[in-house]
């Protein structure tokens, strides 16, 4: 092995764990080792370490719930639910009811986070009101993240204070290129979430061979500016019938290769990192977290009825479990104590004052 990676990987595991970041010189240095080589190997086991240290030896689960399949008229390059691809012949769309069952047998089966997801256009202020619901139906001390559209500072707080924990949103790889967004609209949606009580969680997708090692380095600094409490990588899909169809996907090791270089360059600033399509793998290089998917996915044709490819909650948390980590979240949300106590029982539930949730959005909320 190369002596001087060694002591670059070795520098950086070291200033991470004291809470330093890299800067963009480093980060594309570690991006531009060979992802085969025994470096890479090397990197990839310091920050599994690292994901131990930062998580607390815990790695989480989030059951994921895609409320809605309905074509969306964003018609972004990568998203089979783009009106103009075709490929949403029916639009189905989860009851309240339907994701209560949904929710409840997630959390029988041990996720440690639900995750809603739905299309653009979705109605937030729907969802927001379910979740008291949810949280009444099936009681624990598990997390609600929401993966919606855009959102005022107003809609944060207000999703917050229906019981919501924290909020997925992402400036995509090349936004504004293979999206129609305009990139600040991206970024104040992820400020109203950053400065909310919200958690912040975000990715660095969705990742193709064509991404340099330079935009993926300024992604990640970029995020990182922005405080998230957690950040994965996550391959693109190339779904037949988008413009991607056919394009080379990604390779599983080059993935590991951008986890572990994520996971060591932001040290113990951010709680967890992840990969996705999740992989056993990804334990034993900087992940500390897995997703399980249900119901609509924008990397998918078909309504999924039971899991995305046949991964299920108990496969990921053996998996957890011999990559010696605990299964429960890094930081529980005190709202939602681990005794089940419910948080609107400890205090009036009249202290929260739910705020007007309309406010300077995309629009499609007013
Ligand atoms: S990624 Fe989101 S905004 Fe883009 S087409 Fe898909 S659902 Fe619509």
């Amino acid at each position: 092995m190369n002596q001087d990676t060694k002591d670059l990987i070795d520098r950086v595991f070291d200033e991470g764990s004291r809470g330093a970041s890299q800067p963009r010189e480093v980060i594309i240095a570690l991006l531009e080792l060979d992802s085969a080589s025994e470096e890479v190997a090397y990197l990839r086991e310091r920050a599994a370490e690292m994901a131990h240290l930062a998580t607390n030896n815990s790695a989480s689960i989030s059951g994921a719930i895609g409320v809605d399949l309905c074509s969306c008229d964003m018609n972004c390059k990568f998203c089979s639910f783009g009106t103009a691809w075709g490929l949403v012949e029916e639009d189905v769309i989860y009851s309240k009811a339907e994701i209560i069952e949904l929710v409840r047998e997630y959390v029988e089966a041990g996720v440690t986070t639900i995750t809603l997801r739905s299309t653009e256009f979705y109605d937030l202020n729907v969802l927001s009101e379910w979740l008291a619901d949810i949280r009444e139906a099936v009681p624990g001390s598990y997390l609600i993240n929401l993966n919606v559209g855009e959102m005022s500072p107003a809609m944060a707080e207000a999703a917050y204070q229906a019981g919501a924990t924290s909020a997925y949103h992402v400036v995509r790889m090349r936004e504004g290129i293979d999206t129609p967004f305009d990139v600040s609209l991206r970024w104040q949606t992820i400020d109203a979430i950053s400065n909310s009580p919200l958690r912040w969680i975000t990715c660095v997708e969705p990742l193709g061979i064509e991404h340099t090692n330079e935009e993926i380095a300024d992604r990640i600094l970029e995020n990182l500016a922005h405080r998230p409490y957690g950040m994965s990588v996550m391959a693109r899909v190339n779904v037949p019938g988008t413009p991607f169809e056919g394009v080379e996907p990604i390779s599983e090791e080059r993935m590991l290769h951008l986890l572990a270089t994520l996971r060591l360059s932001v040290g113990t600033k951010v709680r967890t990192c992840g990969m996705h399509p999740a992989v056993p793998a990804a334990l034993y290089s900087g992940g500390s977290n897995f997703t399980v998917e249900r119901g609509a996915n924008p990397r998918d044709t078909t309504f999924n009825e039971e899991v995305w490819r046949g991964f299920t909650v108990a496969e990921a948390r053996a998996l957890i479990e011999e990559a010696g980590f605990e299964c429960r979240s890094e930081s529980p949300d005190p709202r939602f104590p681990v005794d089940g106590k419910m948080w609107w029982k400890v205090g009036d539930p009249a202290d929260y004052v739910m705020p007007d949730p309309t406010g300077p959005c995309c629009g499609r909320h007013e």
